[in-house]
């Protein structure tokens, strides 16, 4: 498969190319060239299938072309190596569980995936060190490190911005050591992803080290997304609950969503995606005005989604052919303030005892205010709420249990490299790595 870029000014890229570079050569995001719709018959058996089954049909169409069929399964086994159950809420709304993988939040699905393909790529080479820098708003550092902790070959560094991660969060992925390093910049979320995106264009540092990214922008990242929309599908067809299927997606750099609406391109039967944004509502002001104005992001007690200009927009844009009106036919957008995800979180917890973390709450409230008659709402529960222990526990005035997987990152030592957003401190400081 050949990924070409959606400023369209670089030359195509090959899968290993794409996946090294990370970002295409003309700052574009790199799109597959097809994207192949699965057969009828597999839609028509789906819910007969694991969902590592599943997933391995749908990356077999990403990645089949690229990668030999019993390392591909490896890898989508590897990686899978939890559940994501669909559960009941409340009447027609369900939840997509998709924090039951090692750091609890979704992103474990694309960090694990890539950090395995990316691994074979090195070894099948036998290349030299590679360095991926990843920017986080919280939960990519910790998915990501997690996922490529140990693997030879390969050095983390994870930006993220001082005193806006949660403390559980910045534990996840500054107390591994070995081959992950966490840089805390003084500065913003947007701040760390323009260090991030101004490295791989300069050229001495790329001449220095080989550099990646592992942030949505990365298709070894982004493309296994879409694996558990299927699979939400096959849950939701075994109970008869999957005609009218609308997907909303908590959204901040929005690799989540556009995995999802790929899998639609595919022919997954999913009507219709919404988009939930918190107050960084700038994907949800380009569905009312036809305008992308980005802004600098707004803190907010759904941390992982404050972005300010989405990475991913581009990708949709691209996907639709830059049309408003068809993108606006499929994805429609809520905004939440902090003050009605609070609520959210506390409502559905009283009236269900369902626990919503901030971000899944945003998901949550979308689906409630706008389904219709005979539609059935699936969100994607993005994170485990104890993960934002302290806002939670706020909310509902009740302790929350800690899974123990989050409780062994408690007791490790925080080590982080101080930075300041100058690109010049961070440049000089990987020149010296
Ligand atoms: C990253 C993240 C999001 C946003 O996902 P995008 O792919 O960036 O849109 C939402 N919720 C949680 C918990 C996250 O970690």
């Amino acid at each position: 498969m050949k990924y070409y870029s959606t400023n369209g000014k670089a030359l195509d890229a090959t899968l290993e190319e794409a996946v090294v570079r990370g970002l295409a050569s003309d700052k574009g995001l790199y799109m597959p060239r097809q994207i192949k719709p699965l057969p009828q018959s597999f839609y028509d058996e789906i819910e007969t299938f694991s969902f590592p089954e599943i997933a391995y049909k749908v990356a077999d169409a990403f990645f089949g072309e690229d990668v030999p069929a019993e390392t591909l399964k490896q890898i989508v086994y590897d990686t899978l190596n939890f559940d994501v159950p669909a559960v009941k809420v409340k009447d027609n709304i369900y939840s997509l569980e998709l924090f039951h993988g090692p750091t609890l939040a979704f992103k474990d699905v694309g960090g694990r995936f890539m950090a395995r393909l990316l691994g074979y790529f090195i070894r099948k080479e036998g290349k030299k060190q590679v360095n991926v820098l990843v920017a986080t708003s919280g939960d990519t550092g910790s998915a990501v490190a997690n996922g490529f902790l140990g693997v030879e070959g390969i050095h983390v560094y994870v930006l993220y911005p001082k005193g806006k991660v949660s403390e559980i969060q910045e534990k996840q992925f500054t107390t591994l050591g070995r081959n992950i390093t966490a840089v805390e910049v003084d500065g913003t979320f947007d701040d760390c992803q323009a260090l991030v995106k101004n490295a791989f264009m300069d050229k001495e540092l790329n001449e220095h080290m080989q550099l990646t990214s592992a942030n949505s922008i990365n298709v070894a990242r982004f493309l296994p997304q879409a694996f558990y929309y299927f699979y939400a599908y096959a849950q939701m067809k075994k109970i008869g609950k999957a005609d009218n299927l609308v997907v909303c997606v908590p959204s901040g750099n929005f690799g989540n969503i556009t995995a999802g609406l790929f899998g639609k391109r595919m022919g997954l039967p999913v009507k219709r995606f919404i988009a939930a944004n918190n107050r960084n509502d700038i994907f949800y002001q380009y569905l009312k005005t036809g305008e992308y104005c980005p802004r600098p992001s707004v803190a907010t007690i759904a941390n992982a989604m404050d972005v300010g200009d989405p990475s991913n927009f581009a990708r949709v844009l691209d996907l639709y052919e830059g049309s408003h009106d068809a993108i606006a036919s499929e994805i429609s957008g809520e905004t939440y303030t902090d003050e009605q995800i609070r609520e959210t979180v506390q409502k559905v917890y009283e009236e269900t005892g369902y626990l919503l973390d901030p971000h899944g709450a945003c998901g949550y409230r979308a689906l409630a205010e706008e389904l219709k008659e005979g539609e059935v709402g699936l969100f994607l529960e993005t994170a485990h709420p104890a993960k934002f222990l302290q806002t939670v526990e706020s909310i509902i005035g009740v302790e929350v249990k800690i899974p123990e997987k989050l409780q062994a990152f408690m007791k490790g030592t925080k080590q982080s490299v101080p930075m300041s957003k100058d690109f010049a401190a961070f440049k000089a400081y990987l020149m010296k790595q």
